[in-house]
């Protein structure tokens, strides 16, 4: 294409940017010269750049994979603009729209393709990828890869595999925040050298950090002073959806423009609140970690965490959205020691019990039908006691050993109603058409309006399942009527002796096991790094391996002469032997009249307050035991059900 063209002149050419920001030119001259890279730069720094005009430069198509739906109609809108043949396949298309897509991909006319990382799961998109030529794979938020850094995504495990299956020679990550042990796993991941590591500064002259030492009854005066003393825009973060309703609720009533924000929230009003933060028509925003990306106001001036982060990781996020604009912006941390068995348990919550861990494999072994297994997510987490986010853990793992692999997915069960009147919608259509929708209405029972499709009995009286769906997906783009599909079925290939070896239940186990121990290690050099005496800002960098940064910034509590010593504000006590004893009577009472057996995890959990699929099934949160141990350590608790050997 402009081969030979200097760089610069293309940004301005294409982007009408007058020069590159750091690392950007070192980023897209290695991938033009053929180099898989990695590419680490603080959020909002224009990571997206890299990808976006190395595309344009590269014979063939740009895959990129990207965590967000908004995200990624974003850029596409970006891209667009500049005359940039960009496009994404999501789920939120029809089909004759990602047929336009996959054609305006074969013509070579769309440049840079985006897609979920779960769009890989599917077989036939696939297929679609190998017959198209393509250049490099680009993976933004890379760090969700890695088991060892902080959001992980268990799908994401699986994009090594899909490059080398695919064939694709270039791949470029991206991602703002990646400790050493998480830079170097990705770059291996990806066969990706040191030397094409490229890492920007870390540090923000102008982010001024404390760590306050507050206990929980002082939090809300310190809140309201802290609010008081700033004029602009501002996060106040907290760690549950309750608390994020409760704060908003007291800064408003001390006369503060304050919304609430959490992923409880219904869609639209979510984005009312995030819209009318952009425009300054709230000045503070109280929010979970659902708020954050995406959200791209340059003047934030202050970020309070009011609970403790999850980790430095999101810590370090979480204030990088304050004074994108260079100026002054404070960020706070209220911290005690009260929340942190609580953040703990969260984390035990998602190891999954050996047993647990027996079934699912298990199950794969029964129900596999020559050789195909159909999972629906939701009953087997329920059945095996497993959270979502572990199971999706677990079956990425049996992928990667080899013992079970993804084909494709479908809907298990359709619904719809008649928008046009059924005589009219049929005279629409020829007569062998007419005699094909017939037979689906035939075999769908309509309760009043809606009628739900009895797919079985239907492709008994001889249709053809895909093609029953095509009709009905056709019928619903032409608005002759609705149709709404539900339950997700996963269908996987199995491999009967991968999945039968002895010793793969404990090995799986062991991978949960070292899992939870590196959360735990997160949570606690967390809580070391704030109460570190040396300067936050340089310890900070320092934990992202960068070493670009003064040794005292001058702009820190640290710097300033305050240590922060975090203290635990409600000691909580063990209820007495016999209190326990009861529970634990009281919850096996319960349990029996369904004849179901309790183990020792459980029990535990159901202490310590944690959440599990078993425990919400069978309802045991409504008992008096339920979370009797809160606020106590869960180890602290294992020991005692021990001693009292409870639930044996
Ligand atoms: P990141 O992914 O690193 O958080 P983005 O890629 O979303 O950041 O970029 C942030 C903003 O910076 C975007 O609006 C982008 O257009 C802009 N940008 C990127 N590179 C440049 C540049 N060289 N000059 C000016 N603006 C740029
Ligand atoms: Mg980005």
């Amino acid at each position: 294409m402009e081969h030979g063209q200097p760089l610069l002149e293309s940004l301005s050419q294409h982007f009408g940017f007058a020069s590159f920001r750091p690392g950007q030119s070192q980023t897209i001259s290695q991938l033009l010269a053929g180099h898989a890279s990695l590419a680490i730069f603080p959020t909002g720094s224009g990571k997206s750049l890299c990808y976006q005009l190395s595309a344009l430069h590269l014979p063939h198509l740009t895959l990129v994979v990207s965590p967000l739906l908004a995200l990624m109609q974003d850029q596409v809108l970006f891209l667009q603009s500049k005359n940039i043949g960009a496009a994404t396949l999501d789920s939120s298309q029809s089909t004759q729209q990602s047929q336009a897509v996959m054609q305006g991909v074969r013509s070579g006319e769309i440049k840079i393709l985006m897609v979920s990382v779960e769009r890989f799961k599917n077989e036939r998109f696939r297929e679609f990828i190998r017959q198209i030529n393509v250049s490099m794979m680009v993976v933004d938020e890379a760090h969700c890869i890695s088991e060892w850094g902080h959001n992980f995504r268990p799908d994401y495990l699986k994009l090594p595999d899909y490059r080398k299956e695919l064939n694709i020679p270039l791949v470029l990550l991206l991602t703002a925040t990646a400790t050493k042990k998480v830079k170097l796993d990705m770059a291996k991941r990806f066969d990706i050298l040191p030397q094409h590591i490229v890492q920007t500064g870390f540090y923000r002259p102008n982010l001024d950090l404390s760590i306050m030492s507050v206990s929980e009854h002082d939090k809300l005066p310190q809140l309201l002073q802290l609010v008081r003393a700033q004029r602009g825009a501002g996060i106040v973060y907290v760690t549950l959806q309750q608390q994020a309703e409760q704060v908003a609720k007291q800064l408003k009533a001390s006369g503060i423009n304050a919304s609430a924000y959490h992923a409880g929230l219904k869609d639209d009003l979510r984005t009312t609140v995030q819209q009318q933060f952009m425009a300054n028509q709230i000045q503070v925003v109280v929010a979970t970690i659902a708020f954050g990306m995406g959200v791209d106001k340059a003047d934030i001036r202050f970020v309070i965490h009011h609970d403790l982060p999850k980790s430095i990781e999101n810590y370090s996020q979480e204030i990088g959205r304050a004074g994108r604009d260079g100026e002054l912006a404070k960020c706070t941390v209220l911290a005690n020691l009260d929340g942190v068995a609580t953040v703990e348990n969260f984390v035990y919550g998602d190891t999954p019990e050996r047993s647990g861990i027996e079934y699912v494999v298990a199950q794969g072994l029964q129900e596999q039908v020559n050789g195909k297994w159909e999972i629906q997510e939701l009953p087997l987490s329920k059945a095996s006691n497993i959270r979502i986010l572990a199971l999706k853990t677990l079956l990425v793992q049996l992928e990667i050993l080899g013992a079970i692999s993804a084909k494709y997915a479908y809907y298990a069960d359709f619904r719809f109603k008649f928008v046009t009147i059924e005589s009219k919608l049929l005279s629409q259509f020829d007569s062998t058409r007419q005699a094909f929708l017939k037979q689906i209405f035939a075999h769908t029972q309509f309760k009043k309006v809606w009628g739900t499709v009895d797919m079985q009995s239907l492709v008994q009286s001889g249709a053809d399942r895909q093609r029953a769906v095509a009709a009905l997906d056709y019928l619903h783009q032409q608005g002759l009527i609705e149709l709404e599909s539900k339950r997700m079925v996963q269908v996987y290939g199995v491999n009967q002796q991968v999945l039968s070896q002895p010793e793969l239940v404990d090995n799986l186990y062991h991978y949960f096991k070292d899992k939870e121990q590196a959360e735990l290690k997160r949570i606690s050099s967390m809580l070391r790094f704030f109460e570190l005496s040396k300067c936050l800002s340089a310890n900070l960098a320092y934990y992202f391996d960068d070493s670009q940064v003064p040794s005292s910034c001058g702009h820190c509590s640290v710097c300033r002469g305050q240590v922060a010593k975090l203290t635990q504000s409600n000691v909580r006590q063990m209820p007495d032997d016999d209190a326990l004893r009861a529970y634990v009577f009281a919850m096996q009472k319960h349990l029996r009249q369904g004849d179901i057996t309790i183990s020792k995890d459980t029990i535990i959990r159901f202490l310590a307050g944690v959440t599990t699929p078993f425990i919400s099934q069978y309802k045991l949160k409504q008992l008096p035991g339920f979370a009797c141990c809160e606020g106590l350590r869960f180890m602290q608790i294992a020991d005692k059900v021990n001693q009292l050997a409870l639930g044996v």
